[in-house]
């Protein structure tokens, strides 16, 4: 089985206790640990697969608590580095209306070194690039485009989901879309939510959206519709995968849970090619990762409710 190298930001999600009030009035939050490549490295190791998270955390207790929440979960932490900055916080709050409050504190995700030994352990693997926050620069962001464009891209199976979050990119939309370009162009597989596709290519309508991100470069592109599964498209065809019937009482991590869920099954091929050449393999993986997401949505929480290897099958 091959490996899945997330790279990107781990950091602390303070959730305000009780919906309805803003920052400024909540008083109680709850600490989870957050950050979408960190939620992907747990969904590939709870479905028995290589998960491995490259990213930076704090010298802190901070960083010593989401480190043990991804080793808990069978996350290989041994390329994640400490930095002597202080753990990302990010603060949030949900009013009546469903609205965020969002106070983001920026710290070590930032930090990543790039690290050009790391080529020979990629060579042949998965490459997930997360980057909900790398984009938004600092040594993670050189880091990135290292990963990138280091000679890896012929070695390797590259996944991108943009993981676009208003809050970070307010009235910075342009540079967002400038930033994901390269990679949208050098990925295997694009995992887009329709809003992100739509913002992307500049299309509303997501069957041309597809074909504009196509042209920019991505082979195969899925893009995630909540309770109406997923847009699947390569050069050839264009199919949407319906998910099961759940009773969703929480979203979050639902779309990390379905692009964790793909990757795993693409590690267990004998060869990325059978990606590209079967269509009905493909579309049989993608509802596998349809059930994952679907289930994520049934329990509170992001890591917590991602899906065991029982559940899936189940
Ligand atoms: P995120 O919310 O984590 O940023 P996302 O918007 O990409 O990610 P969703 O579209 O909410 O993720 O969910 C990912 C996949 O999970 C969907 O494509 C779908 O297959 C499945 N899914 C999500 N919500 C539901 C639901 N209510 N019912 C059935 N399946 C669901």
């Amino acid at each position: 089985m091959k490996k899945v190298f997330c790279v990107g930001e781990l950091l602390i999600d303070f959730v305000a206790e009780k919906q309805g009030n803003d920052l400024s009035k909540a008083t109680e939050f709850s600490k989870k640990a957050g950050g979408a490549p960190a939620n992907v490295a747990c969904a590939i190791s709870k479905l028995g697969g290589k998960g491995v998270f490259v990213g930076s955390v704090g010298k802190d207790p901070f960083g010593s608590f989401l480190l043990n929440v991804l080793k808990k979960e069978g996350v290989d932490i041994s390329l994640a580095q400490v930095s002597d900055t202080f753990t990302t916080l990010a603060f949030v709050s949900l009013a009546e209306d469903g609205e965020r409050d969002f106070v983001f504190s920026r710290g070590a995700d930032k930090e990543l070194i790039y690290d050009p030994a790391l080529k020979k352990n990629f060579h042949g693997n998965i490459l997930h690039l997360g980057a909900a926050t790398a984009l938004l620069g600092g040594s993670l962001e050189k880091a990135y485009a290292k990963y990138l464009f280091d000679g890896l891209i012929k070695e390797m199976f590259i996944s991108f989901d943009p993981n676009f979050r208003g809050d970070l990119w307010k009235d910075n939309e342009q540079e967002f879309i400038k930033k994901c370009m390269p990679f949208i162009e050098k990925s295997h597989l694009c995992k887009f939510s329709l809003e992100e596709a739509q913002l992307l290519s500049g299309k509303t309508d997501m069957y041309e959206a597809c074909d504009i991100l196509h042209e920019i470069g991505a082979e195969i592109i899925t893009i995630t519709l909540g309770k109406e599964g997923t847009l699947v498209s390569s050069e050839n065809f264009k199919k949407i995968v319906p998910s099961i019937i759940v009773k969703p009482v929480d979203t979050t991590g639902a779309g990390d849970a379905f692009i964790g869920c793909l990757l795993y099954q693409i590690a267990n091929l004998d060869s990325f090619n059978q990606v590209f050449e079967d269509n009905n393999l493909l579309l049989s993986m993608v509802q596998k990762a349809n059930k994952a997401g679907a289930i994520t949505t049934t329990n509170y929480g992001a890591i917590i409710a991602l899906p065991t290897k029982a559940q899936l099958e189940g």
